[in-house]
């Protein structure tokens, strides 16, 4: 295993960490044989979300006996300082522990959110107030857009940044990453296997690799799925740079139509309508079976699906061509409260 510097955290971090995603759909005694396994080859970071339900819970007790060397990472998607400090509480008490190496700002979409976050009584106070106090060692923020990264940076000490990349989602290796490393900021990339688009972990765990993050989170559900990951890793795979590169071009037919590269080209919807973050939260509802989160985000959107016309611009705008008023009309059933979504498809469809 390969280890890295994260940024200017001292951290010294295995370049394959393990994500707190799968825990929460596997039993306790397969997430300590997971972890147990990863720590036998090198792994040393694990990192999970208050999302992830009891995602801390299950790694809080798989490394309680076996701290020693284990960088513990976690994110709360809470907006105000109060709940942020709730959140952290209740992690310390998941993960058992009185000091937990990273703590996140999670999926920070927006400027607004980030002012919202960035405001005295917001959740980065409560970091900050965590972190002076010793409970958390380095802060972290996630987030899927380079502006709000940048601003986050200028704006707040953060030592750690999250965000995507893979073989499709390549933005961050056009200058981001290099220019939060510049920054003495630690690099984790997230995503590596495109919400499950990549179906072989070798030419796209290959591929992130050869970007040199300084560490990149993957999700395993078994044994066998963590084997195929560290053995990437080791460059055990015989996969080519040609192989990796044709890879790279199936991954582009496979997620054309389907996958939002979140370019912006749809923000001229009439309607104002944030349609690549709702896309984003869906993608969870729909990939990580993050239900309850995703709802809760999308109660807060305005304008709402409800305001969609089915015009069909953004249709035709989009580059890649996604078919947004179906993964829209998909959307409004799962995210919308049931009885708004049944009178808008009776006023909408049917015409009532
Ligand atoms: S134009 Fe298409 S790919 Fe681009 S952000 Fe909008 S939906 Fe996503
Ligand atoms: S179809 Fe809906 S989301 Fe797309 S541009 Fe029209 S109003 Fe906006």
């Amino acid at each position: 295993m390969k280890f890295n510097q994260l940024g200017g955290t001292g951290l010294e971090a295995s370049r394959l960490g393990l994500g707190g995603i799968p825990f929460q759909y596997i039993s306790q005694h397969e997430t300590d044989g997971i972890i147990r396994s990863a720590r036998e080859r090198g792994v040393n970071l694990f990192y999970t979300s208050r999302m992830y339900r009891d995602s801390e819970n299950k790694i809080g007790l798989a490394v309680k006996d076996r701290r020693d060397g284990v960088i513990l990472g976690t994110s709360t998607h809470k907006r105000k300082k109060t709940e942020a400090l709730q959140d952290i509480r209740d992690s310390l008490a998941n993960f058992g522990t009185d000091v937990i190496d990273i703590y996140s700002l999670h999926n920070v979409l927006t400027l607004a959110v980030l002012k919202e976050i960035m405001s005295p009584g917001g959740a980065y106070a409560a970091l900050d107030q965590m972190r002076n106090a010793g409970h958390v060692k380095y802060v972290g923020i996630s987030a899927h857009q380079p502006e709000t990264i940048l601003r986050a940076l200028d704006d707040a000490a953060f030592d750690v940044v999250e965000y995507p990349l893979n073989m499709v989602d390549r933005e961050a290796d056009e200058g981001l990453m290099e220019e939060i490393r510049s920054r003495g900021i630690g690099f984790v990339s997230i995503k590596p296997m495109m919400f499950g688009y990549a179906t072989a972990a070798g030419p796209a765990l290959r591929y992130v690799f050869s970007r040199k993050p300084d560490t990149t989170i993957v999700g395993v559900y078994n044994q066998d799925e963590l084997a195929e990951n560290l053995d990437v890793e080791a460059g055990g795979d015989g996969i080519t740079d040609e192989e990796m590169f044709q890879a790279i071009a199936e991954s582009e037919k496979k997620c054309y139509k389907v996958f939002c590269r979140r370019c912006r080209t749809c923000v001229t919807c009439p309607q104002g309508i944030d349609i690549r973050t709702v896309l984003r939260w869906y993608e969870y509802f729909d990939r990580y079976h993050s239900w309850d989160w995703a709802r809760e985000r999308y109660r807060g959107l305005r304008p709402g699906l409800d305001a969609c016309d089915n015009c069909g611009v953004c249709e035709r705008e989009c580059p890649y061509h996604l078919p947004i008023k179906r993964e829209f009309a998909r959307a409004k059933v799962d995210l919308m409260p049931r009885r708004s979504a049944r009178r808008l498809f009776q006023k909408k469809i049917l015409g009532r």
